[in-house]
């Protein structure tokens, strides 16, 4: 085991923030984290589990131990008529594993194309984007119990699964690190368009037989049209989720503000886009030293430079607050802040 002591974090976070970590250890296999696990020096220490560190936010040094998680393979374990189910480690990059499936004609995540990060984090989050979650494909994952080191199987059901969450960012944060994912990929095309920026891009790629391929194109050309790239502005994505309120709070805003949008959900509320809410509060292109708010998506939180963690933070707070003082709205943060 190669542990490194005050180990710079630099070039392991899409904010580029430069805290320190007291120790750093990369792991392979469930053997070498067991191992790990028992390691007397290390027990009592605090952990943090990292893949791509795509959604996080380091706010300070952190006073314990960063285990970055690399188990990798897939494995095609079953095949029926309906589905393809695969097995993938937790260190695999997630967009390299949706161009893997896509080559191989396996369904169901093209919409999830250039998502960063690694597979391990997905079902934290239960990433989604273009109409579809990770659930829709999910079969079950492995885990491994920090505290008794046993290695535990999640199904679908016990996995918790929400808009933007799944148990492993609630009630069992920190209990767990995930090593490995299961899906069920469609074997036959299972094409959704539904979110009208796919159709338009499609058209405009003039593509004349859909595909699961042609489809992952046209949500990359629209990520890539829309979303700083990580590599030359510090970020971490939407950084609060976009938050659901009343039918009857919804027409009260609407009455003020004709042009604000609304999504009903399954459970009868209105989910209510968050950059609409925080455009509306002013913040778009703010910037404060090097922290501040992309001048093209109010969602995306940026580091310019050199803003710290706290910086970031801060202005995450205030935006928080006057969303709050406008709307009565309580925005929740996306990103993980440690
Ligand atoms: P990390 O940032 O490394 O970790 C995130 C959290 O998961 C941390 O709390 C960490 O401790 C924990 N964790 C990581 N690995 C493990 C493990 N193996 N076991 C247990 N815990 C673990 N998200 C979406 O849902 N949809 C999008 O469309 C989307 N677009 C994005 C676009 C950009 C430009 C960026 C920068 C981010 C975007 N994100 C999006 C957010 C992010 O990419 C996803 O949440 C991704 O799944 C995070 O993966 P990661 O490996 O980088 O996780
Ligand atoms: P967009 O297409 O401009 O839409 C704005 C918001 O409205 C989205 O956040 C989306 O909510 C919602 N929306 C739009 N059309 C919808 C529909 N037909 N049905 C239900 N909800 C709809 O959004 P964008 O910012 O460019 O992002 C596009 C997609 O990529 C979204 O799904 C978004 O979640 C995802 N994305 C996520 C991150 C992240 O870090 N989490 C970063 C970039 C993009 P939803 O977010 O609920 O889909």
């Amino acid at each position: 085991m190669n542990v490194k002591e005050n180990y710079s974090l630099l070039n392991y976070n899409t904010f580029g923030i430069g805290v320190v970590a007291r120790y750093f250890v990369e792991l392979s296999s469930n053997q070498d984290i067991q191992e790990f696990l028992e390691f007397k020096n290390y027990k009592k220490l605090g952990k943090l589990f990292l893949g791509g560190g795509s959604n996080i936010l380091f706010t300070k040094d952190f006073d314990g131990i960063v285990v970055k998680v690399n188990n990798s393979g897939i494995d095609l374990i079953q095949e029926t008529k309906d589905y393809f189910t695969v097995s993938v480690g937790a260190g695999m990059n997630w967009h390299s594993f949706v161009m893997y499936c896509i080559d191989k004609g396996y369904s169901g995540i093209e919409n999830l194309s250039l998502i960063p990060g690694n597979v391990g984090a997905a079902p934290m989050q239960n990433i989604g984007a273009y109409g579809v979650e990770l659930k829709d494909v999910f079969k079950e994952l492995e885990a491994i119990n920090l505290e008794t080191g046993e290695v535990c199987i999640f199904s679908k059901k016990d996995c918790g699964f929400g808009y933007r969450t799944s148990v492993f960012k609630r009630e069992l944060k920190n209990k767990y690190v995930i090593t490995r994912v299961v899906f069920n990929l469609f074997t036959k095309p299972n094409i959704q368009t539904s979110y009208g920026a796919i159709e338009h891009e499609l058209e405009n790629m003039k593509v004349s037989e859909l595909s699961i391929r042609a489809v992952s194109e046209a949500v990359c050309r629209i990520r890539s049209s829309k979303l700083p790239l990580p590599s030359e502005l510090g970020n971490a994505g939407s950084f609060f989720k976009n938050p659901t309120i009343s039918v009857n709070q919804y027409n009260e805003i609407k009455k003020t503000f004709r042009d604000i949008s609304g999504y009903s959900n399954p459970d009868s509320l209105i989910k209510v886009p968050a950059a609409w809410l925080i455009e509306n509060c002013k913040w778009k292109g703010f910037r404060k030293g090097d922290a501040g708010v992309h001048k093209n998506h109010a969602l995306v939180l940026c580091n310019y430079g050199n803003a710290s963690g706290k910086e970031i933070f801060n202005l995450s707070e205030e935006i928080k607050l006057s969303v709050k003082d406008k709307f009565n709205i309580e925005l929740e943060r996306e990103v993980n802040v440690y």
